[in-house]
């Protein structure tokens, strides 16, 4: 592996883009992205993190070369979310600044310029918030909002709101990044956990070119409670005040109803409200031990020590125009 100090290049642009199953939007997304790169004025490389496609992105990838950018293809072993072929990316990355954007052109390349302007005013992370979200419905975009608060409420470090992964880092953002440990990688949290100077600029989210999204409700459901564990404890202490309340509750009617006993003699036989309360508890205490268990399961996935992710192959279709940059010892954290 390539030591950290050595691998940084004077003024590189490193585009990360997680793929899976993108066939259908490939050609469109090279052909702007040349197009971008083209009028950059430093070198760019593309680098694409194959997460197990089952389709033809790969041989698309590396056919369609051009003289604009160097492509680079990290293939994963197997499809391992695209949380991990981000973090893939990032690893394999060589720029000074690298700019993370999504595979199905929701995030437009031609932004890329001013971000790159941020970053050469001195920006560490270049957040892209988005003004509107075109072409996702109702429904999404209410559970999303209703999300960010929530996670906003309970972790310590607060997720700006509207923004996605589309962003620039400098190499100096991304080294923290990649210095994180974990293996459950949560990148909304990790980049807000990292934090440096950051600039925002607003743009409109257009609709996924082709293809379909890959996600379902219930992943989204699985990352929203990936997101609250791995950065918070305080569902552990609500589990402790629901617990305490529901028992209190239950000893005081308990209590109650030995009152009505002694005072009245016999109450009527209460079926429906004792079956309540019982189902009441017994959801609770499951709750509870659910809650637990999720940190648990959480413990026991970081304490294996399992890499986020195993790349089989990396495969490249080397640019003309810019030769590849000899490895330089300095680490350029600086915008040149
Ligand atoms: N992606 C991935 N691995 C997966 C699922 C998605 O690398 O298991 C990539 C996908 O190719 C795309 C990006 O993640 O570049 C965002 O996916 P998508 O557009 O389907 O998500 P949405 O925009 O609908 O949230
Ligand atoms: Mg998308």
């Amino acid at each position: 592996m390539i030591s950290r100090q050595t691998r940084s290049q004077s003024s590189l642009l490193s585009v990360v883009i997680p793929i899976h199953n993108e066939a259908q939007v490939i050609p469109a997304l090279l052909n702007r992205l040349y197009r971008v790169a083209q009028d950059l004025p430093l070198p760019v490389e593309l680098v694409f993190i194959d997460d197990g496609s089952t389709d033809d992105s790969v041989r698309l990838l590396l056919t369609e070369g051009s003289p604009a950018a160097s492509i680079r293809v990290l293939k994963l072993s197997r499809n391992f979310g695209k949380e991990a072929a981000v973090s893939a990316g990032m690893e394999a990355a060589m720029g000074n600044a690298i700019v993370l954007m999504d595979a199905d052109l929701q995030d437009p390349p031609e932004l890329i310029p001013d971000m790159v302007a941020q970053w050469r005013r001195g920006a560490d992370v270049v957040l892209m918030k988005r003004r509107s979200r075109k072409g996702e419905t109702w429904l999404k975009r209410t559970t999303a909002a209703l999300f960010y608060r929530l996670m906003n409420r309970i972790s310590d470090a607060s997720i700006p709101i509207d923004t996605g992964d589309f962003r620039l880092m400098s190499r100096r953002a991304v080294d923290a990044f990649l210095a994180l440990p974990e293996r459950n990688r949560y990148l909304k949290g990790m980049f807000a956990w990292v934090g440096m100077t950051t600039e925002t600029l607003e743009f409109d989210r257009d609709p996924r070119a082709a293809g379909q999204t890959k996600w379902n409700y219930l992943k989204l459901m699985q990352l929203a409670v990936d997101g609250i564990t791995s950065f918070s404890t305080k569902p552990l202490r609500l589990a402790l005040f629901l617990g305490l309340a529901s028992a209190s509750a239950g000893g005081a009617f308990g209590l109650w109803e030995v009152l009505k006993v002694l005072v009245f003699g016999t109450t009527l036989p209460g079926y429906a409200s004792l079956i309540a309360v019982i189902t009441f508890l017994a959801g609770v205490q499951l709750l509870c031990v659910g809650l637990l268990g999720e940190y648990i399961g959480r413990i026991y996935l970081e304490t294996k020590q399992r890499p986020v992710y195993l790349v089989a192959e990396e495969l490249s279709a080397p640019s003309s125009r810019h030769q590849p940059v000899p490895l330089r010892v300095a680490n350029h954290d600086q915008p040149l």
